[in-house]
């Protein structure tokens, strides 16, 4: 999340609760993020905030080259499995980068840095979830 606006602010402000809310369509299902106005489906603005526990799927990583000795910060594009079409892209945790595959089974917890809280995914039931 780059900026935070008018449209964000409630999304950010679930991330200082460690909730992860998405909208959702109240007339077409639609999910809808990032978060905006109106649904892209069918311009209801009708949006419910929906909570989610955070089950995702790897669709995408990249690895960057650090100095030597500092551990890398991987970052990766997240499917949640609760919203179809939804897609974060959060730091993955707890788990040896050369160990990352395309696919796996993501658990989300939170992390904390400079006053804010962020989303952030780690294998399900290792050490990156709920908030390591
Ligand atoms: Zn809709």
């Amino acid at each position: 999340m780059a900026r935070i606006n008018h449209d964000t602010v409630e999304l950010w402000q679930g991330w200082q609760r460690r909730e992860l809310r998405v909208d959702r369509c109240k007339d077409c299902d639609t999910w809808v993020f990032p978060p905006r106005p109106f649904c892209p489906g069918c311009w209801s603005d009708v949006l419910v905030g929906t909570a989610l526990a955070g089950a995702g799927r790897l669709v995408s990583y990249s690895l960057p080259r650090v100095a030597p000795g500092s551990p890398p910060v991987v970052s990766g594009v997240v499917a949640l499995t609760e919203a179809p079409g939804v897609r974060l892209l959060a730091r993955i945790v707890g788990i040896e980068p050369e160990r990352i595959t395309l696919g796996m089974s993501l658990a989300l917890g939170w992390w904390e840095d400079a006053g804010g809280v962020y989303p952030q995914f780690g294998p399900v039931g290792g050490a990156g979830e709920a908030g390591a």
